[in-house]
């Protein structure tokens, strides 16, 4: 049986030493500061909104959100993203994903002021990760944290290991490859046109999923004693739970691999809270770079 990779405690444990950080720098006159933008009513996008706004409070930050309506104009937004780049009691401009279609969102991601960019997607940080310049940069929440697990487990130094990757996108597939590449890991990225997706993912130490798709990745695709990381998150119905509920896979089979792997985030409770965790952890970074003060390691 796996070891099963406790992401909420992790992500405790991240939160925890944000606040420690938090209440050091408040000695030095500094509070870290986070703004959330949210436009239309997307259910999902207002549950994630309200679970970071609510966790940079928890973490002592100067947190504002901006609920915006469906109908904003792209330059309205582009003002509003603009202010807050000026703004100085903001270190971290966070524009919650999906946009409404009327607005161009790689338009309003590269408007963000690099240095406030706390996910990550920015041309200056996508070159500074892709780079090597991590020390530097503000890297993507999600494969940020997913990283902290797998250090967990082998250490900061990948030499030796084979990780495979599933998923190339620029939000998690990418920034998560290039991550571990930067640990000395040998990489391989997968996708949908990757041809026998399963015996390439039975030689990988270090299994990343970051599909969308529930539970493609079974068992027998799993090496013995791997590590699993499971990023998807995706819902499905759940008959057994009553007519109508639903519930939330992974994108791996997890009842399946936990029986080959030899540690497995589980899907809700492992990838998930970090994803926020590394958000509070990059405001800080930036609001202790904007201090030019020092900070904790992450
Ligand atoms: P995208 O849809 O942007 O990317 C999915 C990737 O999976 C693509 O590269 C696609 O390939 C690949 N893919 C699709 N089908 C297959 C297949 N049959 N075989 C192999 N590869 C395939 O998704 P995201 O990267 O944004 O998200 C991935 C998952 O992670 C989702 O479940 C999402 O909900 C979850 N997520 C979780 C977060 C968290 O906090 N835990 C945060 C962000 C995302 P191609 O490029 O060829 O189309």
């Amino acid at each position: 049986m796996a070891e099963i990779i406790d992401g909420k405690s992790v992500a405790a444990e991240v939160v925890a030493g944000v606040k420690k950080s938090v209440a050091e720098l408040a000695a030095k006159g500094v509070q870290p500061g986070l703004a959330v933008v949210i436009v239309g009513e997307d259910p999902a996008s207002q549950v994630y909104v309200a679970n970071k706004s609510r966790t940079a409070k928890e973490c002592g930050f100067h947190s504002v959100q901006h609920t915006l309506a469906a109908e904003t104009s792209e330059a309205e937004l582009v003002a509003l993203v603009e202010r807050l780049n000026a703004d100085p009691a903001i270190h971290g401009i966070l524009v919650q994903l999906p946009l409404p279609a009327h607005i161009d969102a790689g338009r309003i991601i590269q408007t963000i002021a690099p240095d406030k960019d706390v996910d990550g997607f920015h041309f200056i940080n996508v070159g500074k990760l892709a780079t090597g310049e991590i020390e530097t940069a503000l890297v993507p929440c999600t494969p940020f944290g997913s990283m902290l697990l797998i250090e967990r487990r082998h250490g900061k130094d990948l030499s030796g290991l084979s990780a495979v990757v599933v998923g190339r996108s620029n939000i998690v597939g990418k920034p998560m490859a290039n991550l571990l590449l930067a640990a000395n890991a040998t990489v391989t990225i997968a996708h949908s046109r990757t041809k026998d997706l399963p015996a390439l993912c039975r030689t990988a130490d270090i299994l990343v999923a970051a599909v969308g798709r529930p539970e493609i990745v079974r068992g027998d695709w799993v090496k013995p004693g791997a590590t699993v990381i499971d990023v998807g998150i995706n819902r499905v119905p759940a008959p057994e739970k009553g007519e109508g509920r639903a519930k939330l896979v992974g994108d791996v089979a997890y009842a399946e691999a936990e029986r080959l792997a030899g540690a497995i985030t589980p899907v809700p409770g492992g990838v998930g809270p970090m994803t926020i965790a590394m958000l509070m952890a990059n405001t800080l970074v930036s609001a202790s770079r904007h201090a030019g003060v020092g900070r904790q390691a992450f």
